[in-house]
């Protein structure tokens, strides 16, 4: 008798690489997981604790309160609004729904490892499409889609580049896909982006049937340990997801902390306003060490090393890891000359340039 064997696929994945620091209080700075400078707003964080005196409750089965609270916060309709366990989770439903066996879904070169592993996991074959200049490029993707293509996944602006398509890019995309095509639109970032021709997505999934938004707590929100994610998509394909969630998939505290830090505005303008300002001057900073860095619209950036040994990729971080800033390598998704780093704190950023001119050896 031979052991269990797991389907065609899963064995094909390579499981997601997080940052080398778990969850819980450090002394370090932690730049790696594009995490919000600030923190969650405190009125989120009461919200969450005054929830948790009566975790014996289910919480609500479809986190009816939240999709109410998007709604009018994004001006969008309650019923076209579905919570996840994280926007993962979403990722993982709507591929689970629309892919299998002998079908196809697309993702950028250097796009968000989550879309090829929720593809593989459905036994279907993730395709990766070269982008250009770190972007993504629309007549590359095109120029893939298939009969057998069913999904095609764009972060945008993209983790780990930090680049973005503007609204006229995005629309000739959908232009040029076939209507049974679903085009996901990930806005993880969307928050931070100031760029005036650049749009999240609301409007194209409400003019085609065939456009998904999904959105996350864990990035401007800053409750990245709560697990709360959301999309906004057609009714027909609210209705297909909604057979598959998990009921209760998104907790009482979650649910009372993501209402709380979308009323709380101020503090999320202020976190917008911090990396406005931050995010440019550590470019400039940056590269006066005479380091590349790739354009970013969001709270993060990649930085270019060379690929002497002793002062590549690898080697500035651990450089930085031995002084306890901890960066993410970003070779898994085909970038080894790049270290990633997050927008912290003006003071953890000033840390960070710190820790470059001693690698670079500059005074
Ligand atoms: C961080 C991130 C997410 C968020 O995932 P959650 O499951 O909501 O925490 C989604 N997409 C991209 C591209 C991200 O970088």
């Amino acid at each position: 008798m031979a052991p269990p064997k797991a389907k065609p696929g899963v064995l094909a994945i390579t499981p997601y690489a997080g940052s080398e620091v778990g969850h819980g209080g450090t002394d370090r700075v932690v730049v790696s997981s594009n995490e919000s400078a600030f923190g969650a707003s405190w009125r989120a964080m009461e919200a969450y604790s005054a929830a948790s005196e009566d975790v014996r409750r289910y919480p609500e089965i479809d986190a009816r309160s939240l999709r109410q609270a998007l709604a009018r916060h994004h001006g969008l309709e309650q019923d076209r609004i579905i919570c996840g366990c994280g926007s993962d989770q979403i990722i993982d439903l709507l591929t689970l729904c629309f892919a299998g066996p002998g079908d196809e879904t697309l993702y950028t070169e250097h796009g968000f490892t989550m879309y090829p592993i929720a593809t593989l996991g459905v036994g279907a074959t993730p395709i990766a499409v070269p982008e250009t200049n770190l972007t993504t490029d629309v007549d590359a993707i095109l120029a893939r889609v298939t009969e057998r293509t069913r999904i095609v996944f764009l972060a945008n602006p993209n983790n780990p580049t930090g680049t973005y398509v503007p609204e006229s890019e995005l629309r000739r995309l959908h232009a040029g896909l076939p209507e049974d095509v679903i085009l996901l639109l990930d806005g993880a970032y969307a928050e931070y982006v100031m760029e005036e021709d650049y749009v999240a997505g609301e409007a194209l999934v409400r003019e085609f049937s065939n456009v998904v938004m999904t959105r996350t707590f864990s990035k401007i929100y800053a409750l990245a340990s709560l697990r709360v994610g959301w999309a906004y998509a057609p009714p027909e394909i609210i209705d297909v997801l909604d057979r598959v969630r998990p009921p209760f998939n998104v907790s009482a505290p979650a649910i009372s902390a993501a209402i709380a830090a979308l009323e709380d505005r101020e503090h999320t303008e202020r976190s917008r306003r911090h990396n406005a300002e931050t995010l440019p001057w550590f470019i400039g900073e940056v590269e006066a060490l005479g380091l590349h860095v790739n354009p970013s619209v969001a709270n993060f950036v990649i930085v270019r090393f060379s690929d002497d040994p002793d002062r590549n990729a690898d080697a500035a971080y651990r450089f930085l890891f031995a002084r306890s800033i901890v960066t993410r390598r970003v070779a898994g998704y085909g970038l080894p000359e790049w270290v990633r780093m997050s927008i912290g704190t003006r003071e953890e950023m000033e840390e960070v340039l710190t820790a470059l001119r001693a690698f670079v050896g500059a005074t």
